[in-house]
Formats: C-alpha cells, sequence, structure tokens
C-alpha cells in the first residue's frame, strides 16, 4: 500500500510530491498523458509563491541566478496600471516562467528526491474506508493507499468521485484570443517595449488595455514569440474551428479600431493560437473527505486575470505537504491535516474576490468608464495601492494562530539575513529543507526545544528574541525579549509538531 497517491502531474500535483518528499513522504504521482502537454497555460508567477518558490532553492532553478526575488515596481489591476514605487514593504513579486517550464523543473525536483511519476495512468474510480482508498485505473488496474490527493485540475475527476460540490457560476459572455505574433518592427517602442498602433496610439507591455470595445494585452519575452491577447464581450459567433491569425487580426481592429499587421513569429513552435469562450468561477465546498484532499485548481477556478492561479495552488501544495507528511509520519497533532482547509479554503476567496472585482472594472460601458476614474484616483495613494498589490500578491493572509496580544503569529517571515554560527545567511536559504525551525536570539531555547528535536531544527542567530516558523515559513511563535515565555513555546511546539517525543 502507498502511503500517498497525487492524481494529476500538474504544477499543484509535482510541487505536492516535492514537499512530502522533503518531509519523508515518498508518494506516487498518476498521470494520465503518456508526456508532458503542449498546452501553453501561465506566462508566470505572481505574488506571495515567488518567495516561497525562493525558500526551497526553486527560484533559482528557474531563473539560473543565485540572486533572491525583488518587488516589481508596478503591476496592473482591472487593467489600471498601479504604482507601487512609494509602497513600503512593496510585496509583489512576480517570475516571469512558461507554466511548462515550472512544470519541467518541478518534475526534475520531484524525481532528485525520489518520487516516482507513472505517466499514462489515468484515475476513473476510487473508494475509501476508514483505513485506505481503493484507486482504480482506465484498464481495470487497482492500487491502495492511505492518501489520495486529487491535483486533477478544474475538471477533477477525484472531486467528482468524492462527491464534493463545486458550487460557483459559469459564463459564456466573454471570447478571449491569445497568439504568438511577429508585427512590424516599426511598430515596436525600441525603448519601452510598446506597440504603437497609426490611429489607435501606444499599447504598453505587459498589462491589459481597456477600449470601449474590449481589452488588448501585448507581451515581449527575451528568447520567446511576441504575444497578442485580446477579450471581447460581443463580437461574431466564434466557430468551433480553431483560431487563425485572420480571426486574431479581425478581432485586435475591432478592439482598437485601428489594424496592426500580424504574421507568424519566427522560430520553431508550438506557436500559441488560443480561443477561451466564457469562463468560471468555482471553489470547492470542502478540501478534504475523509482520506481524500483536493489540491489547486480541482479546489478552485477562477479568471485568470492578473494570473493569480498558480500564487493560489502552488500555496496549497507547500501548505499541505508537511501536514500530511505529519500525518502518515504519526506525528500530526489532532486537527492539523484539517488546519489546510480552514487556512487555505480563505485564501482562495481572496483571489475569487480579487478576479470577480477586476473582471467588473474591465467590463464594457460608460459606467465602469466612470467607475474606473474614481478607482485610478483611489489607487494612487500609496496606502491604497498597496492594500491592492497584498491582495493581488496574497501577501494578506493571516492564518489564526491564537495568541492575541502577544508578538503577531500566524503571519508569513519575512526574508532577512541572519548572522549564525556558521556566517550569515538569508532566512530563505535555511528553509529549504522544508523543515519546522526555532530561530534562537536568546540562546536559551535549544532545551526547550529538545524533545522536537527529531521534527525541529534550531538555528541559533543574533537576532532579538526569537521565531519559531512552520516549514510553510508562518510564524507559530514568536518572543521579542531576552527572557522569552517558555511555557508559550512549549505550547506552539506542540500544537504544530505533535507531542514531545
Ligand atoms: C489560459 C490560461 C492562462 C493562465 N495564466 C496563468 C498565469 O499567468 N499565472 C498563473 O499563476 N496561472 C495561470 N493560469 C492558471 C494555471 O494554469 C492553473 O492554475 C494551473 O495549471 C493549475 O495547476 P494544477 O496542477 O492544479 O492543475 P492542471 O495544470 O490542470 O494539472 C492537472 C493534471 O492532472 C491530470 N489529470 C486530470 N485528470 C486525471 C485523471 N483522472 N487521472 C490522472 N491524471 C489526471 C492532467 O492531465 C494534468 O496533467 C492560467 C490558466 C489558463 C487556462
Amino acid at each position: 500500500m502507498s502511503d500517498v497517491v497525487i492524481v494529476g502531474a500538474g504544477p499543484n500535483g509535482l510541487m505536492l510530491a516535492c514537499e512530502l518528499a522533503l518531509a519523508g513522504v515518498r508518494p506516487v504521482v498518476l498521470e494520465r498523458l503518456a508526456e508532458p502537454g503542449e498546452q501553453q497555460r501561465a506566462n508566470g508567477l505572481v505574488g506571495q509563491v515567488v518567495r516561497a518558490l525562493d525558500r526551497r532553492g526553486l527560484y533559482e532553478r528557474v531563473t539560473g541566478d543565485p540572486a533572491p526575488p525583488h518587488p516589481q515596481p508596478s503591476y496592473v489591476f482591472g487593467a489600471m496600471p498601479l504604482d507601487l514605487r512609494a509602497v513600503p514593504d512593496n510585496p509583489l513579486y512576480t517570475l516571469p516562467v512558461p507554466q511548462r517550464r515550472l512544470e519541467q523543473v518541478l518534475a526534475e525536483r520531484a524525481t532528485e528526491l525520489g518520487v516516482e511519476v507513472r505517466r499514462g495512468h489515468e484515475v476513473t474510480g476510487l473508494a475509501q474506508n476508514a483505513d485506505a482508498v481503493r484507486v482504480t485505473l482506465a484498464g481495470g488496474a487497482e492500487m491502495t493507499t492511505r492518501y489520495l490527493v486529487g491535483a486533477d485540475g478544474g475538471h477533477s475527476a477525484v472531486r467528482k468521485l468524492t462527491g464534493i460540490g463545486f458550487p460557483g457560476v459559469t459564463t459564456d459572455r466573454s471570447v478571449s484570443r491569445t497568439a504568438h505574433v511577429s508585427v512590424p518592427a516599426e511598430m515596436i517602442d525600441g525603448r519601452t517595449g510598446a506597440l504603437v498602433v497609426p490611429g489607435y496610439g501606444t499599447i504598453p507591455p505587459f498589462q491589459h488595455t481597456r477600449t470601449d470595445h474590449g481589452l488588448i494585452a501585448w507581451a515581449l519575452f527575451p528568447g520567446r514569440p511576441a504575444m497578442l491577447s485580446t477579450t471581447e464581450w460581443t463580437g461574431p459567433e466564434t466557430p468551433g474551428e480553431p483560431l487563425t491569425l485572420a480571426e486574431m487580426s479581425a478581432s485586435v481592429t475591432r478592439v482598437l479600431g485601428a489594424g496592426v499587421p500580424l504574421s507568424p513569429p519566427e522560430g520553431d513552435g508550438p506557436h500559441l493560437l488560443r480561443r477561451l469562450t466564457g469562463g468560471n468561477t468555482r471553489l470547492a465546498d470542502r478540501y478534504r473527505d475523509g482520506r481524500v484532499l483536493l489540491l489547486g485548481d480541482a479546489a478552485h477556478v477562477h479568471s485568470a486575470i492578473g494570473g493569480p492561479g498558480l500564487n493560489l495552488g502552488l500555496q496549497d501544495a507547500i501548505n499541505l505537504g508537511w501536514k500530511l507528511a505529519a500525518q502518515v509520519r504519526g506525528w500530526a497533532p489532532a486537527g492539523l491535516l484539517d488546519s489546510y482547509e480552514t487556512e487555505r479554503r480563505p485564501a482562495a476567496e481572496r483571489v475569487i474576490l480579487s478576479t470577480r472585482a477586476q473582471a467588473a472594472l474591465i467590463a464594457p460601458g460608460d459606467d465602469v468608464t466612470a467607475l474606473r476614474a474614481l478607482v485610478a484616483e483611489f489607487l494612487a495613494a500609496p496606502d491604497n495601492a498597496g492594500h491592492v498589490a497584498a491582495l493581488l500578491a496574497g501577501a494578506d493572509i493571516r492564518y489564526d494562530m491564537g495568541r492575541p496580544g502577544g508578538p503577531p503569529v500566524g503571519c508569513w517571515a519575512e526574508d532577512r539575513t541572519l548572522h549564525t554560527d556558521s556566517g550569515p545567511v538569508r532566512l530563505a536559504e535555511l528553509t529549504r529543507a522544508a523543515r519546522p525551525l526555532l530561530l534562537d536570539g536568546t540562546g536559551a531555547l535549544a532545551t526547550v526545544a529538545k524533545p522536537w528535536r527529531d521534527r525541529v531544527d534550531v538555528v541559533g542567530a543574533s537576532m532579538p528574541g526569537a521565531l519559531l516558523l512552520r516549514p510553510d515559513c508562518f510564524v507559530a511563535w514568536a518572543a521579542t525579549s531576552e527572557h522569552p515565555d517558555e511555557g508559550g513555546l512549549r505550547e506552539a511546539l506542540a500544537r504544530w509538531f505533535g507531542a514531545p517525543s
């Protein structure tokens, strides 16, 4: 019997596999596709997930550069520019990476950690009892596992087979078209990368521009073809046939009221030509049913506006990994596994709030235009821009970890350079093993944590007080004085990391 079976080798399933393996549990990943898919989806990551990947050494693997991530001076909200230069502690980090490349990096890491990914294995049935889950595969083979995680995307078979509801809305009111293209070189502003369209004006890169007739976005990526996309609310019925450059070009003309000559991009494909009609906003009514859990798009789907999907899903995986591993290894305190849903479902609700609010702000009509003018006035104030940036980044997430009145807990621990016995080191480098971590600036807490030393690392650092971090880098306990509350530390250790050994 396996300890954990993960259904789906998408980014979230692979991330969970890595987190479980780091925590000492080797899952089996079942993926129905025989080879990684050709479908092109995310172009990049936005938000806390960028720093979370840094804390596992994965940011460097993607960028090929040991430098830590830096916040973005600007972003967009509802196709309106968001100036973040004056925002203190700007939380908005980005990582431009095609989803297929990210999946490749995660798959390589999972293999290094000893995870078995079985391709060409489609899950078609499951049944569970108090001790195990029996999984049926296409072709009739069966296997059993102690826990099953459905990371099998928005149409999740696991969710449907478990009977977990997926309430929400499906709309058919918009048509989005996206294509890799070449445009005449004289239409690209060499300094800013903007697209300059005679008869319309300038379309800045990497943001949506709203017109009276829809949205347009233009992006130039180094070493990759330029990408153009439009969204329209009305227009000709789209045929069931694949999108062509001619259809793309007609859509651009309708949105801008001016034409852009489009030709196929140079270089090897596959090149993107994608039409999507409508969209879904849905949230699973439970993330867990007995021994079955849902992860990523299997648990939540929403508009891709602002690119929040992987920020949400990959952090679900980082939240679930250590908790499920603790359950499997037998030291999980009561309620730990259920805290996955109580912590992460509200995070999905925040993303849905953000994407629906942005959908309202990009809709057509004069009333929306007036609303946008007013919202732009609000966004000009750095405090408001910072509030929206925190929403987009998922940096406003606080988990309920109790302890009112004491130093803050339940929040993400900011990266910083720590001076330890082994020299200066970034916190993000100390967390790569994904183990609970006690940072002790008092020199007095190693004895208190000793009964948990099989699970919790203790690092002496020159800092005021002390911090206890969960493997997902959220603060479980904090002390600001040289004489910390040792009873409180014991309580937090037991609450999150189980009974002392
Ligand atoms: C057009 C578009 C653009 C996007 N852009 C961005 C962006 O810029 N930034 C961002 O963060 N997010 C973006 N997203 C969202 C992002 O792509 C998803 O959130 C992400 O793919 C979800 O990952 P996942 O692992 O949960 O599911 P998936 O990526 O859907 O992976 C699920 C896997 O499960 C497998 N599977 C399914 N059923 C079974 C079964 N029965 N048995 C075995 N295997 C099965 C599938 O083959 C697949 O490999 C975009 C999405 C779209 C559609």
